[in-house]
């Protein structure tokens, strides 16, 4: 019937997105008492939440533009089997995130922005076990670290800063030395010089398996999962209504809009605007390795991570910069495969299985947590998590479930409110 009230409860959330932030979210805010629907256009879990590299890596608190990387970019463009690319029909579109990208890279911001995330990562650490215990995943999360793996002195020294900042903030690391790492990890190559244990990171069996388990422990606690695509959102005196593009209207108090790199026009329609792009990574799932790893691996050099999943070695990073319609490029997959076989040389590729995602990125890489400010009572914003949104999704659906309750927040929400991009 068109045009009708079809779904939703006059006094529940609607919460716009079933990938992890969606489903984190209305966990969340069902265990605060209150009644949610969960509206998503595709199957759940099937975008960027699948096929991520698995990893919970609460360390990664430190933004992506670092000191000094305005000068890495042109040579990293030219490369290609550099971690950056760049589609030019793209370039004009993604310019202003650009320019407040390599603005990011200052010491002091990025102090600042670590500042910020810092305690966001914090939150979800201490969150994850808690919530893994109640939804029955706490056996598909192995937490024994991480590790960096460096193949020059030089690149160990780099990264000498970006350390001491992270450990300013409590996140503990432990160098090692070639032999320590050979008898972690005996099947990588012998051609590090160092590496850098990282104990606050844990990972999973796999990304899709855990959003999909998640999605199963919030419809047994009474969330409601609706299959439909959200044209606008709308305001009707007390009531918010969510229009699908099917006709349909869904009705509720508050909406929350958790749809990854598509929130930005739904975000916008309601007069806030975000600088919000797809970061597309790429990864190959190799099946049978036959090697085995015991920590997930990250390439200092390479800038791409090897995660032990169960389904397979997953090799996986790569930032693209060519919007959500672009047809995928595998040969950024090929790339990161052709790195990989560097570090562990014996790997097996048989039934290798290749995969495009859209990271929500923001040019600060802090995610936007917060009230819409031309609706604060009624449309609450968790999106734009970047790298880290399966890391980081306890503590945004904490920071909501606080938001939509007029709760005590579990943590400073200034520096993720969307007004940051006003300016
Ligand atoms: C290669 C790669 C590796 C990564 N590795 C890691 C990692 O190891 N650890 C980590 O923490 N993070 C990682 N990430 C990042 C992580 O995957 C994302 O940050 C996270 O999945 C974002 O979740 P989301 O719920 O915001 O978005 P999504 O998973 O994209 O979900 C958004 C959902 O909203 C729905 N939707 C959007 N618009 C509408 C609409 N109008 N109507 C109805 N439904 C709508 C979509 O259908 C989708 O299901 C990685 C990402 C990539 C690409």
């Amino acid at each position: 019937m068109e045009n009708s009230l079809e779904g939703g409860a006059p006094e529940g959330v609607l919460v716009v997105g079933a990938g992890i932030i969606g489903v984190c979210c209305a966990i969340a805010l069902r265990e605060a008492g209150l009644s949610v629907t969960l509206v998503d256009r595709g199957p759940p879990g099937n975008e960027a939440s699948k096929g991520n590299a698995g990893c919970l890596a609460a360390s990664e608190i430190t933004p992506m533009a670092a000191p000094g990387m305005l000068w890495k970019v042109p040579r990293w463009l030219l490369d290609p089997l550099g971690p950056l690319s760049l589609r030019p029909a793209h370039l004009l579109k993604a310019l202003p995130w650009f320019l407040r990208f390599l603005a990011t890279g200052r010491t002091e911001t990025v102090s600042r922005l670590t500042a910020g995330l810092a305690p966001l990562s914090q939150a979800s650490w201490e969150l994850w076990p808690g919530l893994a215990e109640r939804a029955g995943i706490a056996d598909q999360i192995t937490t024994k670290g991480s590790l960096t793996v460096y193949e020059t002195e030089a690149a160990f020294q780099a990264d000498a800063e970006d350390r001491a900042l992270k450990a300013r903030h409590g996140v503990p690391h432990q160098v090692l030395t070639a032999a320590e790492l050979a008898e972690l990890e005996p099947d990588l190559a012998p051609r590090f010089k160092r590496a850098v244990l990282f104990p606050r990171w844990a990972h999973v069996t796999d990304p899709y398996r855990i959003v999909l388990k998640l999605l199963a422990h919030a419809l047994e606690l009474g969330v409601t999962l609706e299959s439909g695509e959200v044209a606008a959102i709308e305001k009707n005196g007390k009531a918010r209504h969510l229009r699908l593009t099917d006709g349909r209207i869904l009705a509720g108090s508050k909406v929350v809009i958790a749809g990854g790199v598509w929130s930005k026009p739904l975000c916008e329609a309601l007069g806030a605007s975000v600088l919000l792009e797809s970061e597309r990574g790429y990864n190959t799932t190799l099946p049978t390795p036959g090697i085995t790893l015991n920590h997930p691996i990250t390439s200092a050099e390479g800038k791409f991570v090897l995660t032990p999943l169960a389904i397979g070695l997953r090799v996986g990073g790569a930032a693209e910069f060519a919007g959500t319609e672009a047809p995928p490029n595998y040969k950024r997959s090929d790339a990161l495969l052709t790195l990989a076989r560097r570090l562990v040389p014996g790997v097996k590729e048989e039934g290798a299985v290749q995969w495009m995602g859209h990271r929500p990125s923001t040019p600060d890489s802090l995610p936007v947590i917060g009230r819409h400010p031309a609706d604060p009572k009624g449309v609450l914003l968790a999106f734009g998590h970047g790298h880290l949104g399966l890391t980081n999704a306890p503590g945004t659906a904490a920071l909501i479930a606080a938001l939509a309750t007029d709760g005590e927040p579990p943590f400073n929400p200034a520096p993720f409110i969307v007004e940051r991009f006003a300016s």
